[in-house]
């Protein structure tokens, strides 16, 4: 522990798995107290159990207004500040094309990633304008940088969650809120979100995608949870409304 986030209280959604646990736990290894929260109890125990008591879990669901109140009310009564969101629960559906994608699935999938990070980022905005300022960090993609035929739904999310965020940037630096708010955007990354493309890709197509990654690998959570902690640190402080590309040069051909 180097202490880059020391005296400093955090939430993180969707910790129970992947970039949102691997992030939990570097934020508390760096001296952060972090609100674990996700749908997946047994996930998020798992998660608890790897911070060395430096936070507590919460179920909360991200499309659900109440849940949000709920779980930020929580953290202020346990911290008694919040200063860095962390917007990771996101998901992906099934025939996800313009040709197959039914009403349900696009509503469901906007629900968790855009809707889900809209909320989250005006609950907490409140809340960090009395801590004197914080960050926001909303994980978006590569595929919100680039269509994909079989990511409709998901690139339209991901799109949406960068310029959401630009958006909120602008606005608490307007407002001189002393808050910044910053996108990730991941190339693929070996999580069960995103390992689960290999299942609706095949093996070979999958492979042609993992190729398209210059440094020759998919990424691991904690390549992308390295960030989460620059951005959640005052060595962050002259960065905002940006899109952070953590891809192993995917979009650099
Ligand atoms: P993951 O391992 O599946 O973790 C996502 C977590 O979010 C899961 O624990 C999931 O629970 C939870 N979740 C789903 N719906 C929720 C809800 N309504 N409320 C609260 N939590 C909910 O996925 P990941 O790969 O770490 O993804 C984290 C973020 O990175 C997502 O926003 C994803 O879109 C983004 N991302 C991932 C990749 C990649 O290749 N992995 C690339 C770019 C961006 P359940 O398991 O119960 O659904």
């Amino acid at each position: 522990m180097t202490g880059r986030l020391r005296h400093k209280t955090a939430l993180v959604t969707g910790a129970a798995s992947g970039i949102g646990r691997q992030s939990a736990i570097r934020m508390a290894e760096e001296g952060a107290l972090v609100c674990i929260t996700d749908i997946d109890d047994e996930g998020l125990a798992g998660t608890l159990a790897l911070m060395a008591g430096r936070g507590f879990s919460l179920h909360h669901d991200v499309t659900q207004e109440e849940s949000w109140r709920a779980a930020i009310a929580m953290a202020l009564e346990r911290f008694g500040k919040l200063q860095i969101l962390v917007n990771c629960a996101g998901i992906g559906v099934r025939n996800d094309n313009i040709a197959a994608l039914e009403e349900e699935g696009w509503d469901r999938l906007m629900a968790v990633n855009l809707h889900g990070t809209f909320m989250g980022c005006q609950q907490a905005i409140a809340c960090m304008r009395q801590a004197g300022g914080g960050s926001l960090i909303n994980i978006s993609s590569v595929l919100g940088l680039r269509g994909s035929a079989d990511a409709l739904s998901y690139c339209a999310s991901k799109g949406a969650v960068r310029l959401l965020t630009k958006s909120i940037a602008v606005h608490c630096g307007r407002q001189g809120y002393n808050i910044r708010c910053n996108a990730i955007c991941p190339g693929y990354i070996a999580t069960p979100l995103g390992l689960s493309v290999r299942e609706s890709l095949g093996d070979e197509e999958f492979q042609r995608l993992v190729d398209k990654h210059v440094v020759g690998r998919m990424g691991v959570a904690d390549d992308v949870a390295g960030m989460v902690v620059y951005l959640a640190s005052d060595e962050s402080s002259f960065v905002t409304g940006a899109e952070m590309v953590v891809d192993g040069g995917y979009t650099a051909g």
